[in-house]
């Protein structure tokens, strides 16, 4: 699939202006939904649907730019935890213990060795941006942390302002798995 060198921008709806790209590095949810909507092929041109396919690739294929946080290990991360934080809640006269917070962060990145040791209550997802979806017991704020930590796993400079040009050079260049692997064959 050869890569656009087109900027596609939405013509209506809650994101119109912003292009395809900024969409899906903001709001990834409603970029892969529209896929499943009956409206789908008739208002969106071959071109689009084939450029929305390649986003979607890039960013569930990527190389994660993040090192598993076991102290002992050099590995890339491939997995993320949501850390939940436990405390004793006080219920008119008893006390319970329960979770009181949950958090997504880097900090929580793991390889696939070390993914089950560190909080074995907390069920770890692979580090793509479709495993948004596995995470629809957690509270909607909780998620949209977990986009925000997905787009550091990708190593986005958060620096950078997310510009039609700047998202499209990045998606466009993300280091996808499996690519490497032609360059070592001798
Ligand atoms: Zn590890």
């Amino acid at each position: 699939m050869k890569l656009q060198n087109q900027i596609y921008v939405f013509e209506s709806g809650a994101h119109a202006g912003q292009s395809f790209e900024q969409v899906a590095l903001t709001d990834y949810m409603l970029f892969d939904w529209l896929k499943t909507q009956e409206w789908y092929d008739k208002k969106f041109s071959k071109d689009k649907r084939e450029r929305i396919d390649q986003i979607v690739k890039k960013l569930n294929n990527f190389i994660p730019a993040v090192k598993c946080q076991n102290s002992e290990c050099e590995a890339n991360a491939e997995y993320l935890t949501i850390a939940r934080s436990y405390a004793n809640i006080q219920k008119e006269d008893y006390s319970v213990y329960g979770i009181i917070g949950m958090s997504a962060s880097t900090q929580f990145a793991w390889c696939k060795d070390h993914k089950n040791v560190p909080y074995e209550k907390a069920q770890p997802f692979e580090i793509k941006f479709n495993s948004l979806y596995h995470l629809e017991e957690v509270p909607k704020w909780v998620r949209r942390d977990a986009l925000e930590v997905l787009l550091q796993c990708t190593g986005w400079n958060p620096k950078l302002k997310k510009t039609k040009e700047n998202c499209k050079d990045f998606i466009d260049n993300l280091p996808q798995r499996g690519e490497q692997l032609g360059l070592n064959l001798y």
